[in-house]
């Protein structure tokens, strides 16, 4: 995905040289909107006890039914204008809120409260949602206590039908929505109405939402405290995704820097566009690798149709989210094999599963029960336990390279012994295919993620064993800082701008080079431009970035000169604080 924005605001109001209010949050996706406000207040199901006489029992049940199948004809109406990676990433929302509308305890309780209230409908629905919120509130596991959220939406979008409403997304062309949390089901369905930015008073720019909003280009600035109350409903706003601001009803003047901002986002767009037959090669003269990031077949064909050198970091997992049952070896070869014809020729590195942690499935691989799934049993950990699913994918692989140049990199990697496993069951199942009388490439390139601090710290010790490195940033970052990536709450701590980071980062480079192993970086930081100079510096060579940025990080290395970079390289490993690799990155001169 493209790299959030990220600069942090104060959250105290400020006023634009016009005076017009100016709220600040986080940006958590890039762009700029102007629009007017639809403020939504959290949700509350306000509805007054309301019986109804025993007559009227069946009429009452009747729209009931007509309202939950007009919220579920909503849902699969949405469910079919989604497409590519959009569809991969809400469908699974989509798919639980399709399921709660067939949830037997919601539907059979709303009848019985109608029949022995008996209460209307509307009221019935109240009653429902106390009770059930009164079990979600019980429940130790944080993630199924945080999925009274989607509960809350389906039952508000029962009740908007109830009413006749219409759907309060419709007539929100050019609105920006102001609320407190946004879901990502509601996000693709609030662009598909028109809506052009969306302004939370809470959430995080790491969360599914702020991931979604990104490669929907959807503007979304999170984090604003007091939004709810300094914005009212008709407001015209201008928020600024890159910076995180909102501006209330603006000025002349702030009007006027708007409509500039747009334009030189045009001219930009038409420059960057251009980029795309170009080499990747610094001012002086170096050649870097750009590799994509993918998740879907759509990604693939941008990341061709862009010069990607190939991909590397395809993310099997996806293949495994939402479905019952588990891909079998033939969708997965076909799947993998159709990666590498689209990239002709090109690398195409399959990562192996990395189901676990904050990417649960349906299929029961994933334990549900971990106290601390993220150190728990996840990537290659999960492979190995269950090494049944871990060797169709691998023959799903190996089948696949007789088609391309197929590489398999290792996620989650902290010990010899676990590439070890691998390799072997890899061998294994390529003389098995062989004498089954498949064709198998001689040598397929084996790597390793490096996400884990043990990996990266004891890479020496196991650095024989493999063909290729990918830095897992994201990982890597959460795991040395002991920073949840998800969490909020930690965000000004998650930061790749720690000196650990960059030092760690710097050694495992040095390590790569010294054994004459290629090293990648994979993780959002490859697809910044902002972070492009720091990573060149510390000897970067090989980028592999979700394509969404690629070509403007492809202008950034064009504008680098990489003797000048490592020569300021030994500055950026002495910089004791973030506000110190801020100032390097500042003087290492970034264009955005
Ligand atoms: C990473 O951790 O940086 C990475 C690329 O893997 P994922 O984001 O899929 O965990
Ligand atoms: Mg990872």
């Amino acid at each position: 995905m493209p790299a959030p924005p990220s600069r942090p605001g104060s959250g105290t109001p400020a006023r634009t040289a016009s005076g017009a209010l100016l709220l600040a949050g986080h940006g958590a996706s890039r762009g700029n909107a102007l629009g007017r406000a639809r403020v939504r207040l959290p949700h509350a199901l306000e509805v007054a006890e309301q019986r109804i006489p025993p007559a009227r029992i069946d009429a009452e049940l009747a729209r009931l039914h007509v309202a939950v199948d007009a919220a579920r004809a909503e849902m699969h109406d949405l469910r079919q204008r989604l497409h590519g990676a959009l569809n991969q990433e809400v469908g699974e929302f989509l798919d639980l809120h399709a399921l709660l509308l067939d949830d037997p305890e919601l539907l059979f309780g709303l009848d019985e409260l109608i029949r022995s209230g008996p209460y209307s409908a509307g009221y019935a629905l109240r009653v429902q949602r106390d009770r059930l919120a009164k079990v979600f509130d019980g429940m130790d596991d944080a993630y199924l206590k945080s999925r009274m959220d989607d509960l809350d939406h389906v039952i508000g979008r029962i009740h908007a039908f109830l009413q006749k409403r219409p759907p309060d997304v419709k007539g929100m062309a050019g609105e920006i929505l102001v609320c407190d949390n946004i879901a990502p089901s509601e996000l693709a369905q609030l662009q598909a109405h028109g809506v052009v930015g969306i302004v939370t008073a809470g959430g995080s720019a790491l969360s599914h939402s702020a991931i979604l909003a990104r490669s929907l280009h959807l503007p979304l600035i999170v984090n604003v405290p007091n939004v709810l109350q300094k914005v009212a409903d008709g407001d015209v706003l201008i928020i600024d995704g890159s910076d995180g601001t909102v501006t209330i009803n603006p000025q002349a003047p702030d009007l006027r820097g708007y409509r500039v901002r747009l334009r030189e986002h045009a001219r930009e767009q038409r420059e960057l566009g251009r980029l795309r037959t170009k080499p990747t090669r610094t001012r002086d003269n170096v050649d870097i690798a750009l590799l994509a990031n993918a998740e879907s077949s759509e990604d693939v064909t941008q990341a061709h149709a862009l010069g990607a050198h190939g991909l590397g970091l395809y993310r099997t997992e996806f293949l495994f989210l939402q479905r019952n049952e588990l891909p079998d070896e033939q969708e997965q070869f076909e799947t993998y094999r159709d990666a590498a014809l689209g990239m002709s020729g090109r690398p195409v590195t399959i990562r192996t599963l990395d189901l676990g942690a904050d990417k649960a499935d349906r299929t029961g691989l994933t334990l549900s029960n971990e106290e601390n799934p993220a150190l728990g049993l996840r990537g290659v950990r999960l492979s190995l336990a269950r090494p049944k699913v871990a060797d169709t994918q691998l023959r799903a692989i190996l089948r696949a390279s007789a088609y391309g140049r197929l590489r398999i990199l290792i996620p989650m990697v902290s010990t010899r012994e676990e590439i070890l496993a691998v390799r072997r069951r890899l061998h294994k199942q390529a003389a098995l295919l062989r004498a089954e009388g498949y064709e198998v490439a001689e040598h397929i390139p084996f790597g390793a993620m490096i996400e884990v601090p043990a990996a990266a710290i004891a890479l020496e010790s196991f650095i024989d064993l493999v063909d290729f490195l990918s830095i897992g940033t994201n990982d890597l970052v959460q795991y040395l800082l002991a920073a949840d990536r998800n969490n909020e709450a930690v965000g000004e701590l998650y930061s790749p701008l720690h000196p650990a980071v960059v030092r760690l980062l710097a050694h495992i480079l040095r390590t790569g080079q010294a054994y004459d192993i290629p090293v990648a970086v994979c993780g959002e930081i490859a697809g910044d431009p902002l972070m492009t100079r720091l990573l060149l510096a510390l000897g970067l060579t090989e980028f592999s970035l979700h394509p969404g940025t690629l070509l403007e990080v492809r202008r950034a290395i064009r504008d680098s000169d990489l003797s000048v970079l490592q020569a300021m390289a030994p500055k950026l490993l002495q910089a004791r604080d973030r506000r110190g690799i801020e100032r390097w990155i500042e003087k290492a001169g970034i264009d955005r």
